[in-house]
């Protein structure tokens, strides 16, 4: 029954990582009344990359140039994948939906083509991904033809070394040298990070101070590349300011987490969706959950007294154990919030292979809620558990998206087909 007091939406979107982001993001587009509950989720963690997909088979790890054709692959070896259950042509314009709301909001990506692009990673690895923060691409172009390239870290920078990068690249990239700098300011300081020195950049003072101990350094090289530090929410104005200073392209190497890009990627995205009316409650969390009829209602953690949260439609995106939507104890894995099925290994003993780094991964990285066609988790019957309830992003069954490297695609391709079919819900339900 329907309260005096409820706050009435279309749409409730649980969880507020990548894929309740871009569910919510999604639900505003097509004009629906959106709440979202919860806070950022893995984006903290993330690198700003956004993969597709750039493994498949996992055990195989081939790795695929174009993420198109990979999902076209996947599509046929792997039907039951979530990203095998979304058409090709909707992940594309998802994808670029998202990143034109990201471009809109001022974190700006190079211009999406149809394949992936070779990353430095912060340990000198080469990442696969397909959506690069523009803030890096002067490195994959670098690393592509191998240009002579000068790295710069900052003493006292945690977990970055560019002596480490060069060491794992330069057998085959003889131009790639590092230099090590103290940062302005933090001279004394014997640990500094990311975020301080990204917001420290952004002072003009700071900047010019910094490029007059890189300038000296430059030699021969026709690009720099520098720990993902440049700048915070004005990151393209102290980017340009670094390139122009220094008269060569800078590219930025995202560090490890909790990153800049992931700081970057998260406001951004809180930014994009407040700014399209969706009402969000990053402080709270829903406790309960309960369905009559065509009406959900939501209870949450620490919501005034009284308060209420009525939806047409809910969207589950509370992510696997790192996002809580999962729970696991010594016997099953649980879903925490309702007590639906999940799919998982049948014995505790079969959630990991022996071997901790076997390359077809382990079984439990792929136990997640199964749905029918139009995103909604099953009960045990095997029936959708609720009418208008669907389920999106890493709590998906029958995906690994850690060795895919899909976790962005997954996310953002899985929550626009289940606000489509959201949509197309509410739309039929006002027919009749
Ligand atoms: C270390 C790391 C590195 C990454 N690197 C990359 C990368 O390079 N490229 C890439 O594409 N992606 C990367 N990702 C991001 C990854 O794509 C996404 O985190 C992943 O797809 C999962 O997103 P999700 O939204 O499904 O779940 P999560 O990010 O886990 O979000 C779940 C959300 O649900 C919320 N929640 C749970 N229960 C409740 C409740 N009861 N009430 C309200 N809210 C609730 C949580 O607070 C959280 O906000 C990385 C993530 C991590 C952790």
């Amino acid at each position: 029954m329907s309260s005096a007091a409820a706050k009435r939406y279309d749409v409730a979107v649980i969880g507020a990582g990548m894929a309740g982001m871009a569910a919510a993001l999604f639900a505003a587009e097509r004009g629906l009344s959106c709440i979202q509950i919860g806070s950022g989720g893995g984006i903290l963690f993330a690198s700003g990359l956004l993969d597709v997909l750039a493994v498949h088979p996992v055990a195989e790890h081939r790795l695929w140039h174009s993420p198109f054709d990979a999902l076209a692959v996947l599509a046929r070896e792997q039907p039951g994948h979530p990203l095998a259950r979304v058409d090709v042509a909707s992940i594309r314009t998802a994808v670029e939906t998202f990143v034109a709301a990201l471009n809109s909001a001022g974190l700006a990506y190079a211009p999406l083509g149809d394949r992936n692009s070779h990353v430095i990673t912060s340990i000198g690895t080469v990442k696969t991904s397909f959506g690069v923060p523009l803030r890096m691409v002067a490195g994959v172009q670098a690393l592509q033809e191998r240009l002579p390239c000068l790295l710069v870290d900052f003493r006292g920078l945690r977990e970055f070394s560019a002596r480490q990068i060069v060491e794992t690249l330069a057998g085959d990239w003889p131009g790639l040298r590092h230099q090590r700098i103290d940062f302005p300011g933090f001279e004394a300081v014997p640990e500094v990070y990311a975020a301080h020195l990204a917001r420290a950049l952004e002072s003009r003072e700071t900047r010019e101070r910094t490029m007059a101990l890189i300038k000296p350094l430059l030699g021969d090289a026709r690009v720099v590349g520098v720990p993902a530090l440049l700048g915070l929410g004005r990151s393209s104005e102290v980017h340009a300011a670094v390139e122009a200073g220094l008269g060569l392209p800078v590219f930025e190497i995202p560090t490890m987490p909790t990153s800049v890009p992931g700081l970057r990627l998260l406001g951004a995205l809180e930014a994009v969706v407040s700014a399209r009316g969706i009402v969000r409650r990053q402080q709270n969390s829903v406790r309960a959950l309960t369905f009559e009829g065509s009406t959900a209602t939501l209870e949450l953690q620490g919501l005034t007294r009284g308060e209420c949260i009525e939806a047409r439609a809910v969207v589950l995106a509370t992510g696997r154990f790192s996002g809580r939507g999962l729970t696991a104890d010594r016997q099953s894995v649980r879903e925490s919030l309702l007590g639906l099925p999940v799919q998982q290994p049948a014995a505790r003993e079969d959630w990991h292979q022996s071997h901790f780094l076997a390359p077809a991964g382990h079984a439990i990285n792929r136990a997640g809620l199964r749905t029918d066609e139009a995103w909604r988790p099953l009960a045990a019957t095997g029936k959708p558990a609720w009418g208008n309830l669907f389920a999106i992003g890493s709590i998906l069954a029958d995906q690994d998206w850690m060795r895919e490297k899909c976790g962005s695609g997954l996310a953002i391709a899985t929550a626009w087909a289940a606000i489509r079919q959201v949509s197309q819900q509410l739309h039929e339900t006002e027919a009749l």
